[in-house]
């Protein structure tokens, strides 16, 4: 699940990134309306942290345009006193809100419940076969016993049995799993799908990964 974090107070997006990491997401941090809005027209989001008071434009004009545009949900941050300023970000489409200062552990939780809203169909604990991933805790169970996965295994496999039965491109993997800082070599979904394979198979798993050169990525169930 890829964030795009809005926020121009350097320690406090620091903070929130690494907890947002820490709680499964893949998170990319910008810290001003114009990097956002290149940020949005060149990647795909699950949803977008907004802080509304912002350096370059007023955060509630970039959550207008954001709802006209894209239709991730937002959760915006604000500092400002009294109930204005979250009225009118609800009524401008903003889906949640944080009055700051926020606990980082609150944020988290909101941005899963937004996620599990019905019309984004985000099950918590999605299963095939004998395996089940857990999207909130990322815990991976094969026949009720726990594999353990890294981060960003969780998150491919994820990606895969969400969608059961239908290729998915390597493009996408990438897109969702590395923010635009991380450095990427060309192989590297290549790599974490092979670990993850491997991991899936010693564990018993009930589940194939197959590798469609050039095209991309399926799981499958086993016939066995
Ligand atoms: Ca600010």
């Amino acid at each position: 699940m890829r964030i795009l974090l809005v926020e121009d107070n350097d320690r406090l997006a620091a903070v929130t990134a690494d907890a947002l990491r820490a709680g499964g997401f893949t998170v990319d941090r910008v810290a001003d309306a114009g990097q956002a809005e290149d940020a949005l027209a060149a990647s795909r989001f699950e949803a977008v942290v907004l802080d509304l008071g912002l350096p370059d434009r007023d955060g509630m004009e970039l959550l207008r345009d954001i709802r006209r545009r894209y239709a991730c949900p937002v959760l915006i941050l604000t500092a400002r006193d009294g109930c204005n300023a979250i009225v009118d970000g609800l009524n401008a489409g903003a889906d949640d809100y944080l009055l700051k200062p926020f606990r980082v552990e609150e944020l988290v939780a909101r941005l899963r419940a937004l996620l599990r809203r019905p019309g984004t169909a985000l099950d918590v604990v999605l299963r095939q076969a004998n395996v089940e991933v857990n999207s909130a805790t990322r815990a991976v169970k094969v026949s009720g016993a726990e594999l353990r996965l890294t981060r960003k295994e969780v998150g491919a496999l994820e990606l895969l049995v969400r969608r059961n039965g239908q290729v998915i491109a390597k493009s996408t993997i990438e897109e969702a799993l590395y923010g635009f800082d991380d450095e990427v070599s060309d192989n590297a979904i290549e790599v974490l799908i092979h670990r993850l394979r491997k991991k899936l198979e010693g564990a018993g798993a009930g589940v194939d990964i197959h590798n469609l050169r050039g095209i991309g990525y399926l799981l499958t169930e086993t016939s066995r």
